[in-house]
């Protein structure tokens, strides 16, 4: 088994004759790491998860050359279903929660893909990480607070025990306690089920926080990449990136 659970080599997406949106980046993810990606309005990060995904083609984007493995297999031509399978989830993912079911019912969702006899364990799993959710488990989706929300999303992706975890924009909208609650509990759930989390952030400074390394994508080419320690003193990530200086 390979060090690496992600691998994009090269890679450039395009949008019709726009020009590239991604132009030949590579970077890999170590299993276990949390990783960052950073990254100004429109500088690629969503065209970036959607290429990992599989989602991309639904947004008019297509991969004009590259390659992504995940776990050692070639994915860029598989569909987002078959990725999912191999162990990929991403969270929140399109209108975050289903507001008219239940939060258990919400979470039977993610765990379909479980074999039976392991669901009932994957429910308690996701209670003991995010009791809130058990304290609500019978009450109606669409009316948790936002910041339930997102912990609900992020046990439904998490319930299947994904090999890596997407975690797209997470502080938006949320006050900056829940922000650093949630990111907190997502640290100890990493550390605890060994999961790969690759984490989206347009806060620079929530996300050095809590990442190991991070990536900044910078008009669709990686413009730093570093551990967030190097990153955090690093002069030229604080002019550029971080506002400061
Ligand atoms: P944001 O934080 O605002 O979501 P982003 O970093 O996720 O930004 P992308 O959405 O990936 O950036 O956009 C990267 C570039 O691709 C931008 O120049 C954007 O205008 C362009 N782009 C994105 N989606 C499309 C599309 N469907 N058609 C044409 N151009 C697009």
């Amino acid at each position: 088994m390979s060090d690496t659970i992600l691998d994009i080599r090269e890679l450039s997406v395009g949008y019709g004759r726009k020009g590239l949106a991604l132009d030949s980046v590579s970077f890999s993810i170590p299993r276990h790491a949390i990783v960052g990606l950073l990254g100004a309005n429109g500088a690629g990060k969503t065209t970036l998860i959607r290429s990992i995904t599989g989602l991309l083609k639904i947004n008019g984007g297509h991969v004009v050359s590259g390659s992504v493995a995940f776990d050692g297999q070639p994915v860029l031509g598989l569909p987002a279903h078959k990725r999912v399978g191999l162990g990929l989830a991403q969270s929140p993912e399109g209108r975050m929660v289903f507001s008219r079911m239940t939060v258990e019912e919400n979470l039977m969702v993610g765990a379909a893909m479980l074999p039976r006899s392991r669901q009932d364990e994957g429910l308690s799993s996701i209670y003991r990480f995010f009791p809130r959710l058990k304290e609500r488990h019978r009450q109606i989706a669409g009316l948790l607070s936002g910041g339930e929300q997102q912990m609900l999303a992020l046990g439904r992706a998490l319930i299947s025990r994904p090999k890596l975890l997407l975690v797209d924009e997470l502080s938006l909208g949320l006050a900056p306690i829940l922000v650093n609650e949630i990111y907190g509990e997502l640290g100890r759930i990493a550390r605890s089920l060994g999961t790969t989390m690759l984490v989206v952030e347009q806060n620079a400074h929530v996300a050095l926080k809590y990442v190991d390394t991070i990536h900044v994508l910078d008009r669709g080419s990686i413009g730093y990449s570093g551990t967030a320690e190097e990153a955090a003193g690093s002069e030229a990530m604080k002019r550029a990136y971080l506002g400061e200086g």
